[in-house]
């Protein structure tokens, strides 16, 4: 039972913590059940259903966006989204920007960090983040609130355990930077089957999709 689930990861959750219910191809009146159990904040990885979801669905819901986002597609996400998880580019980066001044907007964001095993993950290199947050500091419609980072794809706990040290190190190190702004606070890692490794390294945020959906 969706309802179930969500009452019992909440449970584990520290304070401070946002369950991001990550309910990409699940149809709109599963989200309606879960809203029912309170949730309030969903993410979606595809621009065309995001917006479907955010015009069928109640006006209080938060919404984010997880996935890739091609630069035609920023007028269905943009102007409903509450935080971009998958800023993977300073060509999106800039392009968002354009959209926000021309839009009146200011774009929340997240870099997507590429920690990972997988050779094709999309995402910046950790050596380029500081690089990035820097360009970002003129750029008056983005906000950097984070960064975002997915775990190798794999059953080694000992794998996933130093990517999220990874990030958070590297978040860290980025908090401590002159020119990252004020709003840089979220730290967004962990899914369903490694949140509870995410959150000893001091994720704020974790995205859950199928032990929300599909158990
Ligand atoms: C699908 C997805 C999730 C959720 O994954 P689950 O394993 O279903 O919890 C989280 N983050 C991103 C970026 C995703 O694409």
């Amino acid at each position: 039972m969706i309802k179930d689930n969500i009452i019992e990861i909440r449970r584990g959750l520290p304070e401070g913590v946002k369950l991001v219910a990550v309910s990409k191809f699940r149809p709109a009146e599963e989200l309606r059940q879960a809203y029912d159990a309170g949730q309030r904040v969903f993410a979606e990885s595809r621009p065309l259903e995001f917006e479907a979801k955010v015009k069928a669905l109640p006006a209080d819901i938060e919404w984010h966006f997880i996935g890739h986002l091609q630069t035609n597609k920023l007028r269905h996400v943009l102007p409903y989204a509450h935080l971009i998880h998958s800023a993977d580019s300073l060509r999106l980066i800039e392009a968002m920007n354009r959209f926000a001044t021309t839009n009146s907007l200011t774009v929340n964001i997240l870099l997507e960090v590429h920690v990972g095993l997988e050779q094709t993950k999309q995402g910046f290199a950790p050596a380029e983040v500081a690089d990035i947050l820097r360009t970002c500091a003129d750029m008056k419609g983005i906000r950097v609130c984070g960064l975002m980072g997915m775990a190798s794809h794999t059953d080694d706990t000992v794998r996933i355990e130093e990517d999220f040290a990874a990030m958070e190190r590297l978040w860290n190190e980025c908090r401590a930077l002159p020119f990252t702004p004020e709003c840089f606070t979220e730290l967004s890692i962990g899914m369903s089957d490694d949140y509870r490794i995410a959150l000893r390294h001091s994720a704020t945020m974790v995205r859950i999709g199928s032990a929300i959906f599909l158990q």
